[in-house]
């Protein structure tokens, strides 16, 4: 293998996707510097999503029955899927070509790319968590709880699926899902659940900090208070970036520059031999200057975190309520309820419909797992492709690469999605099959 130390390579993003993605870059030998724009990792959509890990249950939401599905909620004024239209030719596209992958061919072609990616993803992360000794709060196991025979019955599409995939489930009957999780309240009708006990939750910041950390101990240099305003090419190859501000940290929080790296003035180029977009729907105007414009489109979602009142009292699994399509994890001392997809505007915007649905959903299932009333409303912006699968490595120009549009699934698909970029990067051959994950399919 070509010896890459002195190859610098800037990652634009310090979210789940470009920490993990920086990890990988440096255990090949590369210098690297993660640029981002807040001071610390994982602190926008990483944040505060559900925390599901769960290959076996990965679907594209352009999916047959969804376009009727997301009609019918329309007028709703609340609903699990809400479309706010804005006037945006970006949009129509991106619904336009939403609207052709829901045809039933594309969609399991869809699916079956992202579980490739997914199952990869897994395994990377279990090996990481192990290395580096890890505690995320895992938890193993994933229950969609049914509360109709109308659920259970729509439930039957997906888990042919399942089983054509080969992925481990089991269909239960209330009796059997109270015994697993024996705090769920009696007095919500539930006609039973699927459970999948191979997926798992976690928490995705607890583990891009420790993951920062780790890689910073490596040698990655963490730059924070660093936005990236352009990436600079010349001839058809990077050049490097300019940014504003710019204070080397340890990770996960700010520390005085060290020595070794000079803060940038703005406006100064910043060298690198590569760079990696992994900065989500923010990032995408960087790569637009050069002409590649990736079909991406924040679709937002809701969550709040309580502190667990009692740890009896709450789920000892993650668990999506089907109706709802809200999901319920349980993290060290906490509780997050997370659901909603939001299409329409960018705008970052707490919506207060939405926390009442997450705390319906919650205090259903929980009623005494937590203090409902003090609940807040967090809003994150998934970073959503319109036929599901991400965008990773190599773009026309050369040194620029990207790992961007994980949606609905970036927790899950971090670890591996980080890996195959970093081989890509390296010229190394990734330990997946890329069809239909890469720019390709764009043409
Ligand atoms: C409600 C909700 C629930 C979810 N539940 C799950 C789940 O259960 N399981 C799952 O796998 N996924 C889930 N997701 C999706 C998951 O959270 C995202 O796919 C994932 O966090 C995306 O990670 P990222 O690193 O690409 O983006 P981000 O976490 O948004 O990180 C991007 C970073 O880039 C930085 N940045 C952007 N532009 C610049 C710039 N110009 N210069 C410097 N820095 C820049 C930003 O500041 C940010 O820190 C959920 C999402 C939501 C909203």
């Amino acid at each position: 293998m070509s010896d890459l130390s002195g190859r610098r390579v800037a990652v634009i993003g310090a979210g789940i996707v470009g920490t993990c993605t920086a990890w990988y870059l440096r255990e090949r030998g590369f210098e690297v510097d993660v640029l981002e724009r807040r001071d610390g990792v994982a602190l926008e959509t990483s944040w505060g999503n559900a925390g599901v890990i769960a290959p076996g249950y990965v679907t594209p939401w352009a999916a047959p029955g969804m376009p009727r599905k997301v009609l019918s909620y329309l007028f709703a004024a609340e609903a699990p899927v809400l479309f706010r239209p804005v006037p945006s030719v970006a949009l129509a596209r991106w619904i336009a070509r939403w609207l052709h992958e829901c045809e039933l061919g594309r969609y399991r072609l869809n699916k079956a790319r992202m579980q490739r990616l997914a199952f990869h993803s897994r395994d990377a992360l279990h090996a990481l968590r192990a290395r580096l000794g890890i505690d995320d709060g895992r938890r193993q196991g994933y229950l969609q709880l049914l509360r109709s025979e109308r659920d259970v019955a729509m439930s039957g599409p997906a888990r042919a699926l399942l089983e054509e995939s080969g992925v481990p489930h089991r269909l239960l009957d209330a009796d059997a899902a109270r015994a697993l999780e024996p705090a769920l309240a009696r007095g919500v009708p539930l006609a039973g659940a699927l459970w999948l006990p191979e997926d798992e939750s976690a928490s995705c910041p607890d583990f891009a900090q420790a993951l920062a950390a780790a890689a910073h101990t490596a040698g990655v240099r963490f730059v924070f208070g660093c936005t990236v305003r352009r990436i600079v090419v010349e001839r058809g190859r990077v050049l490097g970036v300019l940014a504003d501000g710019a204070h080397e940290a340890t990770a996960p929080e700010r520390d005085a520059p060290a020595p070794g790296l000079a803060p940038a003035q703005p406006g100064e180029l910043r060298r690198y031999s590569a760079v990696v977009v992994a900065g989500a729907v923010d990032a995408l105007p960087l790569l637009a200057a050069h002409g590649i414009h990736l079909p991406i489109w924040p679709v937002k979602g809701y969550s709040t975190t309580l502190p667990l009142a009692d740890g009896d009292a709450g789920p000892r699994h993650a668990m999506i309520d089907e109706a709802y399509k809200v999901a319920i994890t349980p993290f060290p001392g906490r509780i997050r309820v997370a659901g909603t997809a939001e299409l329409g505007s960018r705008a970052l915007v707490p919506r207060p419909a939405a926390l009442r649905t997450l705390v319906k959903v919650g205090r259903d299932w929980f009623p005494d797992a937590a203090r409902w009333q003090d609940a807040s409303c967090w809003v994150g912006a998934r970073p959503m492709t319109p036929d599901g699968p991400a965008l990773l490595g190599a773009t026309p120009i050369d040194g620029l690469y990207v790992n961007m549009g994980h949606g609905s699934t970036g927790w899950a698909m971090a670890a591996g999605a980080g890996q195959v970029v970093a081989d890509v990067v390296a010229g190394r051959r990734p330990e997946i099959d890329l069809d239909g994950l890469t720019l390709e399919r764009l043409r």
